[in-house]
């Protein structure tokens, strides 16, 4: 390709709207270009990526034996109304009306049309296994899209469903794509953790998410310095083992605490620090408001504690109202001495002793007290996010954070929607058996963004060899006035092409700075400068996006090194 004909304008200046680094890179080489909120073009050169990560994808779910289909991405409401998620999606949901006044949406995932094809085709089962795929734009009208092509509305995501007699041929599929998703990442270059994962929306059983490891990943990973153990903070958890109360040593007092509503609040007041203190969060409940108690410097977890017996799902905040009726105070006064509703305590609070909590009581707290003398001691639960140091689930070792960007997502539905939706087959006794499905996503766009996040320096982007838009850039030194290194260079593209690289002509008439500065954007791994004083010493400058300084090699040299 010649750079002066690939239609590529990059920028010098960070677009102001883009918060991450990856963004910034994407729209400063000319990867992509926003329409809308949300809504990007993908560009020439950024297209060429995009379609290495779809091809890597589509062979490996070939070599796993999935099959490739397509789906429309407009769906009939009906079909979201058999699965009962119509109502329940939410505003996630792009819904739409035509010109008959039918309802359908654009589809933000493809269960219900996968079932309607499963129960359609297949009839016997020995027609399973079997597990389709397409690689498909969907959308989502994400309340909040940022980060470019990580977190937009329109999207392209591989998405795989598999479908098989009973759960153990699900589970047999699912680590089949189980092992397809490792191939995939390793075989994208990139370095990426797979760990244990919520079911959300879509729901059943077992799920795992696959992480590309990034420091500005929106989510935050838990996984043990001693075992396999690794999970999303969403559903990491720690174990209660090791914790004991302490012995009272100080008395309870009532002390004022006038105006002192938040946890920092009350630490400058008393001078103290968060793990002294007890934080009170009122919930709705089944049966009206329930207490969740956690130490001052923890956060609650809202996806443990809405999965609680008799607390509300989703988890909803008591009204200000609804608090000062329950506990005869408002809000950031509440304490469990004495309180009368149902009081669930987080594990670590157990640990704690000579702790500092509300008064229930306007601008009251209380300090010095202690469980088993001022309150009752009760059993505890996990109802917070893990932090570093928290022992494993196993009790062995302990949780290190980090964090990451969801780039895969595999699932064992189960017969959720097989069930709904009536998608039955013969058994071997020929009576009708609702089939158990899987589903496995991968956010092919999203990779794009991640990759760079995890792979850039201070002058652009440094792509993994497989996701590299171009394999080889020449970079020509005053192409335009001398004829010989005009030469040199047409005669290097025409090699290098006929050799099968991809390879970047920058036969732009610009100065050589600007095309080092291009060539580095980019981020192209293997960059050949031709120049007049290199071609007198017969000699080519090689430099790889990876190392730091060039260095010369006979034409011969460079071309074996390539
Ligand atoms: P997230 O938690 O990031 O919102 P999700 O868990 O809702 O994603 P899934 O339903 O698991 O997403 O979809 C499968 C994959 O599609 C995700 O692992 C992710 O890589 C990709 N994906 C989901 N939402 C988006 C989006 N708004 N923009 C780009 N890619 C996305
Ligand atoms: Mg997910």
């Amino acid at each position: 390709m010649r750079f002066s004909q690939f239609g590529l304008t990059t920028l010098k200046e960070v677009p102001a709207d883009a918060e991450i680094v990856s963004h910034q890179l994407m729209l400063r080489a000319g990867l992509i270009r926003r329409l809308a909120s949300g809504l990007f073009t993908w560009m020439p050169l950024g297209l060429r990526v995009l379609r290495k990560v779809e091809a890597v994808v589509r062979e490996e779910m070939d070599r796993a034996g999935a099959l490739e289909l397509l789906m429309p991405a407009v769906q009939p409401a009906e079909l979201w109304q058999e699965s009962e998620r119509w109502d329940k999606y939410g505003p996630l949901l792009l819904r739409m009306t035509d010109r008959h006044n039918r309802d359908y949406c654009f589809g933000p995932t493809h269960e219900e049309v996968i079932t309607d094809v499963a129960r359609r085709e297949l009839r016997s089962y020995k027609q399973l296994p079997v597990n389709f795929y397409q690689i498909q734009t969907k959308f989502r009208d994400e309340i909040r899209p940022r980060f470019g092509v990580m977190r937009s509305r329109e999207f392209i995501m591989k998405d795989a469903y598999s479908f098989d007699l009973d759960q153990a041929g699900l589970e047999e599929s699912y680590a089949r794509m189980h092992t397809a998703y490792i191939a995939i990442f390793e075989r994208l270059g990139l370095k990426f953790r797979v760990v244990d994962a919520d079911s959300g929306e879509i729901g059943g059983s077992r799920s795992q998410e696959f992480h590309v490891l990034a420091d500005s990943g929106e989510d935050a990973i838990a996984y043990s310095d001693e075992d396999n153990y690794a999970s999303n903070i969403e559903t990491a958890s720690t174990s209660s083992e090791g914790i004991n109360t302490p012995a009272a040593t100080a008395q309870m007092e009532k002390v004022a605490t006038p105006g002192v509503r938040t946890i920092k609040a009350l630490c400058d007041f008393l001078n103290i620090t968060a793990s002294d203190t007890l934080k009170t969060l009122i919930v709705e409940g089944a049966d009206g408001p329930v207490a969740l108690v956690l130490r001052g410097d923890h956060d609650l977890n809202a996806i443990k504690a809405q999965k609680l017996p008799g607390v509300s799902s989703p988890l909803t905040m008591a009204s200000p109202e609804s608090i000062v009726k329950a506990t005869g105070c408002g809000p950031g006064f509440v304490g469990p001495v004495g309180l009368d509703i149902p009081i669930i305590y987080d594990h670590a609070t157990l640990g704690m002793g000579d702790f500092v909590c509300g008064g229930n009581e306007k601008d009251t707290h209380y300090t010095g007290v202690n469980f088993g003398r001022d309150v009752e001691l009760a059993e505890s639960v996990d109802i917070r996010n893990v932090v570093a140091g928290d022992t494993t689930p196993g009790g062995k070792g302990s949780l290190c954070i980090t964090r990451g960007i969801e780039v895969g997502h595999i699932f064992q539905l189960g017969t959720q929607y097989s069930e709904a939706m009536e998608a039955t087959v013969q058994n071997p006794d020929g009576k009708n058996q609702v089939m158990s499905m899987g589903c496995y996503g991968i956010g092919i766009t999203r990779i794009v963004g991640a990759a760079i996040e995890q792979n850039h320096d201070d002058a652009g982007i440094i792509w993994p060899a497989p996701l590299a838009p171009f394999d080889v850039v020449l970079v020509p030194i005053n192409m335009r006035r001398s004829d010989a290194v005009k030469e040199a260079a047409e005669a290097l593209y025409t090699e290098l092409r006929e050799k099968g690289f991809e390879v970047l002509l920058d036969d732009r008439n610009v100065r050589p700075g600007v095309q080092f500065a291009d060539a580095e954007l980019i981020g192209i791994p293997h960059r050949l400068v031709i120049s007049e004083r290199g071609l007198a010493a017969g000699e080519l400058e090689y430099r790889h996006r990876n190392d730091s300084e060039s260095r010369d090699l006979k034409r011969e040299e460079a071309l074996e090194l390539l």
